[in-house]
């Protein structure tokens, strides 16, 4: 346990009195030279950082017509100041979605509006001095850019972009997260966020392949490069070995194996999460993306689909058609991207699965929307439906189903406090801290209902979860993968 103390859970919703500066200290490491020049950032602060930064956020301003709206509109009406989840957890009001936009808005009004320019004082306009860039370095990496905010602003002013926009102005002038930076070099490069290789990555699937007979007594493929494949499957690198993202797998295997699907992963596009986007910048999210695409052709597949991943969806379908499209040499009968849920609740639709609910008959679940797939995305051709669809997985699993409460699901729900880039061992006390609503949820959930454990369908909510359960005094396997209630539930053999 870190040196910090966890803060106590109170019956659910207590907004904190505010406590000036007390995350100040909380930065992540910053990227070493190598990394930030490997995913083309200069190495170390340039000489005329000032002036180069100015000049990125002009040019930010320029091409997003949404982020220059957000810096012009907001009212201070204060509807945002408590729906933070690091502003909950920590009380620092410099975590208040308004007041965090102010750190980018201020340098924005300074050089960018005319009141700014010539009355500073008057609007609060600020240089980006020192001081400055400090503080964006320490509370723009305190934005999990969940949108949980933007839900409750009168203009939908979008808090995340701002901070995306921020994390990007600082990577050009060679002031990088290590965390974030290392990643994209080494998804870049090796083609996922592990760096495991090609042959490790057979190994595991086969070493998979033999568990599930072993259990089961049915031969279930987990193939790799397999040429010809309908179904490219891109899914987070965590599912290759992590608990509980492993046992997710194993249920995308057995849903594709008792559908009588052919399928494959791919070992160059063996990433579904694409970090690109949290540090705002195109250029990294677009060379990931182009590495699905090319995996797609080279193993000549109708369908992508990709595993639970909170971000990956968000990129993927906002995203993909415009970072790396046209897909049109794909089966156009079938959505592009369509993410794992979407299949199995059309096949689960068609009576396609037989399920046996009473295998989860030992525990009582819950559904934690991911903040990127709840607020930044949808799935199914239903509005809501990205509520609707794992959910109706669940409970096609299972016998015994509670929702958390209405103010910590679906539009309302609560990040875990690891997303955006900061799921990283430097940022623990704020991981901890900012999961605290979503844990004054659960432990309501626990004490209505018996509820435990959870489902989440993000890689990182999943490892978030497993790290800060335990400061809460819950366990670390309160957390499963949505496939892995299907995977348990599923009933393998029989006619397809
Ligand atoms: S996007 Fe999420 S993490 Fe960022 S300020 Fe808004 S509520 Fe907080
Ligand atoms: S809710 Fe919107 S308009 Fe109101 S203070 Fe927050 S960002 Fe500004």
């Amino acid at each position: 346990m870190a040196d910090f103390d966890t803060p106590a859970l109170k019956p659910y919703p207590v907004i904190p009195p505010i406590e000036i500066g007390v995350m100040a200290h909380s930065k992540p490491y910053v990227a070493k030279p190598e990394l930030q020049q490997k995913i083309g950032f200069p190495g170390e602060l340039v000489d005329n950082w000032q002036q180069v930064a100015i000049d990125k956020m002009g040019e930010l301003v320029d091409t997003s017509r949404a982020l220059r709206v957000f810096l012009d509109s907001c009212v201070k009406c204060g509807a945002c100041t408590d729906k933070c989840h690091y502003y909950l957890g920590t009380s620092d009001p410099k975590n208040m979605p308004v007041a965090r936009q102010d750190l980018f808005r201020s340098v924005y009004r300074r050089h960018y509006t005319l009141a700014g320019k010539y009355f500073p004082g008057l609007v609060g306009a600020r240089e980006l001095d020192q001081e400055m860039l400090d503080d964006w370095y320490s509370y723009f990496h305190q934005c999990s850019q969940c949108r949980r905010c933007s839900v409750y602003c009168p203009y939908g002013i979008d808090t995340a972009e701002i901070s995306m926009a921020a994390r990007e102005i600082m990577d050009t002038i060679g002031v990088g997260q290590k965390y974030c930076n290392e990643i994209i070099g080494k998804a870049q490069t090796i083609g996922n966020n592990l760096g495991l290789p090609q042959p490790a990555l057979l190994n595991t699937l086969e070493g998979l392949e033999e568990d599930i007979e072993e259990e089961t007594g049915v031969t279930v493929r987990l193939p790799l490069d397999q040429h010809g494949a309908d179904i490219l499957l891109v899914t987070p690198s965590a599912d290759f070995f992590a608990e509980p993202h492993v046992d997710g797998l194993i249920g995308y295997a057995k849903v594709f194996h008792q559908a009588g699907l052919s399928w494959t992963i791919s070992s160059y596009a063996s990433e579904a999460a694409n970090f690109g986007m949290f540090i705002g910048s195109y250029d990294n999210m677009q060379v990931l993306a182009q590495r699905i695409r090319e995996a797609a052709l080279e193993l000549g597949v109708k369908r992508i689909v990709f595993g639970e991943c909170g971000h990956a969806w968000r990129v993927a379908y906002n995203f993909l058609n415009t970072l790396a499209g046209p897909f049109d040499f794909l089966d156009p009968a079938y959505p592009m991207p369509q993410h794992i849920c979407e299949v199995t609740y059309d096949l689960l639709q068609r009576n396609a699965l037989r399920m046996d609910k009473s295998a989860n008959d030992d525990k009582v679940l819950t559904f934690h929307d991911s903040c990127n797939v709840a607020r930044a995305s949808r799935m199914g051709d239903f509005e809501g439906g990205q509520f609707v669809i794992p959910r109706a997985v669940i409970q096609a699993s299972c016998n015994h189903y509670y929702d958390m409460p209405a103010n910590a699901t679906k539009e309302a729900t609560f990040c875990c406090g690891g997303g955006g880039g900061l799921l990283t061992d430097d940022l623990v006390e704020l991981r901890v801290k900012g999961s605290l609503p979503r844990m004054e949820a659960l432990k309501q959930a626990v004490d209505d209902h018996g509820v435990t454990p959870m489902a989440p369908i993000c890689a990182i909510c999943k490892s978030q979860f497993s790290k800060i359960l335990p400061y809460y005094g819950m366990e670390m396997d309160q957390i499963v993968s949505v496939h892995q209630l299907v995977s348990d539930a599923i009933q393998l053999g029989g006619e397809h």
